[in-house]
């Protein structure tokens, strides 16, 4: 359930903090404990001071019992402070841990929700950011500035009453410097642009990051080609957008905050001369030594808590704007569906369905078609004609714009998620392995199927005899002790998955990147007794894998320029029989090829 009012900012690192009420309230208690006991020794030194002065000139009669007094009471002070803030420390960090974890938990659960496609490149390097880096500063703010805001807003606030109470003059001289570095920080963060800079500040380490994912992503690629780092363009382009985006806030806040720690750090500059001042004026040098003094010691004791406040105040734009970007995940808007199960029957109807993942331009452009039960349909076109996307608007990976999809004439969207799961499977074209034994990634944590089940759906994606190979076979890890899998082999572990799955409907996405042979011929037998009963659609893109497929869609520019079989096809589909003439071309200029080589 959604927040009924949607915190931001400052209110809502409140609440956050607020799942653990009780501990951080002890927590900041012994911090405010803490901060007073530290403030003790200043009042000692004073007493001490004070006793010694008032028998200056009879260093015999000097109170030893006051001296004395004073000392057990510094160490004791001392000792409270220890305990205090060790314990203070140690509850508000147990807290703060406790919470990020939820809120990671929270998180992960919550992407588990979303439709897959709020997953891209670039979103990801986002997402990575947002649980590691945003989610680390909430633990900062807790477990440190929290109880340090608690002990500034308290101690001083005592403190600074006694110092009136013992001098007006000196303590609004004491005041003074630290109201200037107030009205510094303030100008720094009341500045109009101070929102927009952020933003951008955290846009562009988004950005950044996302492009991180995308060059290790690619880097078999970059290295392929000899580029170095410096040659990957967009990389360049978003480290200089983030530099420019610190270097701007830095020169935006650069005079005020430099002012800011000057001052801060001046007020012995402040104190020292106008005491002297005043105290060469007293009544009583000896009288109004002591007040100078304190003054010294605890005027300048007083910039601690409130400085540790102040660092807050500076790092709360950008604790807040991550806590607004993790918000923006909490509150992202889920996958709607509804409680339906079983349909009964399994064939699918697209019906006028349009999908745009940029505003203007459609990906799929009011698609139609029927797909009976138990047939095979192939789906081809030309590259970035819209057969990914049609295929993920099927997966609901994306709901269409426009349009309905029903399976057994049920709406996506009325199925459960669960429901749908055991639909629709689909067999990707690039293959994710786990590093995990080769039985869990064919598992993929479905613990209600026996291992003989498992064995069963390795041989049918006739990738039995390759785990067999392997040094520990079913139990190897994926990426340990040398088990690294080809790509071909990938894709056959995915679709053991699939058929372990054993859902009604299937797609298929035809990989060409392993075309060799053998592992054509064993995809291709595998794909075939995937197929046997099931809806099954296939991404084909060596058009002789369909060919023989009970009807074909034509997808150019998004929409449905073709279907039927193939010879319809190549009668009335000028876009088909163009890409059937094409392959023939490539097929017979590949032969001359290799007949001049020989
Ligand atoms: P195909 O599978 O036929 O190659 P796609 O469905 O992948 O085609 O792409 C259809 C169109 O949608 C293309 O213009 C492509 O650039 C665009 N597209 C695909 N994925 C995305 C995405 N995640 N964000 C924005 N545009 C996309």
């Amino acid at each position: 359930m959604e927040n009924k009012k949607e915190k931001k900012g400052f209110s809502r690192l409140l609440e956050l903090a607020g799942r653990k009420k009780k501990k951080l309230q002890t927590a900041c208690t012994l911090s405010v404990f803490s901060s007073a006991a530290k403030l003790v020794p200043y009042f000692t030194i004073y007493g001490i001071i004070v006793t010694l002065l008032s028998s200056y000139n009879n260093v015999a009669g000097i109170d030893r019992n006051r001296i004395m007094m004073f000392t057990v009471v510094t160490l004791g002070a001392a000792l409270i402070y220890g305990i205090c803030a060790y314990s203070s420390s140690a509850l508000a960090h147990t807290a703060a841990y406790d919470i990020i974890y939820e809120l990671r938990i929270q998180l992960m659960e919550k992407l588990g929700r979303l439709p897959s496609g709020y997953f891209t490149d670039k979103t990801q390097g986002g997402i990575k950011k947002i649980l590691s880096d945003d989610t680390e500063q909430v633990e900062i703010f807790i477990a440190h500035h929290l109880c340090d805001i608690a002990a500034a807003i308290a101690t001083p606030v005592f403190t600074i009453i006694y110092l009136f109470v013992m001098d007006w003059r000196l303590a609004l001289i004491t005041l003074l410097p630290i109201i200037i570095s107030i009205v510094l920080l303030i100008m720094c963060l009341v500045r109009p642009d101070k929102a927009a800079l952020q933003t951008e500040m955290h846009d562009s380490q988004e950005a950044m990051q996302g492009t991180i994912v995308q060059y290790i992503h690619g880097m078999p690629v970059i290295k392929i080609f000899n580029r170095s780092l410096s040659a990957f363009k967009k990389y360049e382009g978003d480290i200089d957008r983030f530099v420019n985006a610190v270097d701007k806030t830095a020169k935006a806040n650069a005079w005020a905050m430099a002012a800011y720690y000057a001052f801060f750090g001046a007020q012995l500059l402040f104190l020292l001369p106008s005491s002297v001042w005043l105290l060469v004026r007293a009544n009583s040098y000896t009288d109004y030594l002591p007040v100078v003094l304190l003054f010294l010691l605890v005027g300048t004791g007083l910039k601690e808590p409130m400085e540790s406040m102040m660092q807050m105040v500076i790092l709360s734009g950008r604790i807040t704007e991550g806590v607004n970007r993790m918000d923006a995940i909490i509150r992202a808007k889920e996958l709607e569906c509804g409680k339906k199960s079983e349909p009964g029957k399994f064939d699918i109807e697209i019906d006028n369905v349009s999908f745009s993942y940029t505003e203007g331009i459609r990906a799929v452009d009011h698609v139609s078609c029927k797909i009976p039960q138990g047939s095979v349909t192939g789906l081809v076109g030309p590259s970035g004609g819209g057969k990914s996307t049609l295929a993920g608007l099927l997966l609901r990976f994306y709901d269409p714009d426009e349009g309905n999809i029903r399976i057994g004439g049920v709406d996506l969207k009325e199925f459960s998620a669960e429901a749908l799961s055991h639909l629709v499977s689909y067999v990707f074209q690039e293959s994710f392995l786990f590093h995990d034994t080769v039985e869990n990634n064919i598992r993929m944590g479905n613990n209600e199927v026996t291992m003989d089940m498992v064995i069963e759906a390795a041989k049918a994606a006739e990738i039995h005899d390759v785990i067999m190979n392997l040094p520990n076979g079913y139990q190897s890890v994926i990426g340990a002790d040398g088990v690294f899998m080809s790509g071909g082999e990938q894709q056959r572990i995915a679709i053991a998955r699939v058929f372990l799955r054993n859902t009604p409907i299937v797609i298929l996405d035809e990989a060409t990147a392993y075309a060799d042979a053998e592992n054509e011929a064993k995809i291709q037998n595998a794909f075939a007794r995937l197929s046997k009963d099931k809806t099954v659609l296939i991404i084909a893109h060596r058009l002789k894998t369909i060919e023989k497929a009970d009807s074909i869609l034509v997808m150019k520019d998004g929409m449905l320029v073709g279907q039927g079989n193939h010879d319809e096809l190549m009668n009335n589909c000028l876009q088909y029989k163009e890409m059937v003439d094409a392959n023939e071309r490539r097929d017979q200029w590949t032969v001359k090829k290799r007949e001049a080589a020989l």
